[in-house]
């Protein structure tokens, strides 16, 4: 299992926003996080990553533990934050630089191209990141994400504010890049589950109220 979650919470002061919830996520599958603004997702994937922590509950990554072993937790995770901060004034390569730096990548140029490769960033990577449509910034954000190889992949609301073209794409190239990965991907779009997940996680007011393959979806809502 590459991602085991049990009795996962958190509380802030005024409302628990992630309420005792319990999850597995396997390789080669595309898990979706459904559900409202407010629902828990951004919060239950930050502590996935480490960025915050749970205020009780346990989960671990490829057997790391999320809390006392975050450092190797990141090495098997790439995360695209919901709103994922570029430098508008980078260009493409100098932005991938910058992030593969901060993995201490070895062989950075190679592995720069690989990804350039990857996400169909071809023709861009010689942009500044302010000339690239929204679309191709998210292209961007999975080309940082997977830069160091992760096993596991966090994509928070990654197809958000999307139009219909990049929409399918950004669609695509996720199912494309997360092909042998564990992905795990938050939405509050049904029709992103039925497109692209394996199976769908449904989280409101921070429970998990339904945990099924998507096949099962219909019989769901
Ligand atoms: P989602 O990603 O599903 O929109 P979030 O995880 O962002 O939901 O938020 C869950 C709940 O926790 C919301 O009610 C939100 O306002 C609250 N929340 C999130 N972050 C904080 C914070 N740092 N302090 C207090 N409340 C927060
Ligand atoms: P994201 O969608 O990436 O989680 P948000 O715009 O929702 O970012 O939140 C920005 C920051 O504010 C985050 O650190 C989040 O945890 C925090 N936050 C969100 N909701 C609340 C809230 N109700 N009270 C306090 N902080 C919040």
């Amino acid at each position: 299992m590459s991602v085991l979650v049990e009795q996962l919470t958190k509380k802030y002061d005024h409302q628990t926003a992630v309420d005792t919830i319990s999850f597995e996520a396997q390789p080669g599958k595309i898990v979706g996080f459904l559900g409202p603004n407010g629902a828990g997702k951004s919060t239950t994937m930050k502590m996935l990553t480490g960025y915050i922590p749970p205020s009780s509950g346990s989960a671990s990554v490829c057997g790391f533990n999320i809390v006392s072993q975050s450092l190797d937790v990141r090495k098997q995770i790439g995360y695209l934050p919901e709103h994922n901060p570029l430098y508008l004034e980078m260009y493409v390569k100098e932005s991938l630089a910058f992030s593969a730096d901060l993995h201490k990548i070895q062989n950075i140029n190679k592995r720069i191209a690989e990804v350039i490769e990857l996400t169909g960033l071809g023709r861009e990577q010689h942009k500044k990141i302010s000339q690239l449509s929204k679309g191709y910034r998210q292209r961007v954000g999975l080309a940082q994400a997977i830069l160091h190889d992760p096993k596991v992949l966090i994509l928070d609301e990654p197809t958000s504010g999307l139009d219909p073209n990049q929409l399918v794409e950004i669609r695509s190239l996720i199912k494309e890049i997360g092909r042998e990965k564990t992905v795990i991907l938050s939405t509050h779009i049904m029709q992103e589950v039925e497109a692209i997940c394996d199976r769908v996680i449904i989280i409101n007011k921070g429970k998990i109220v339904a945990n099924d393959d998507t096949s099962n979806l219909k019989m769901l809502t």
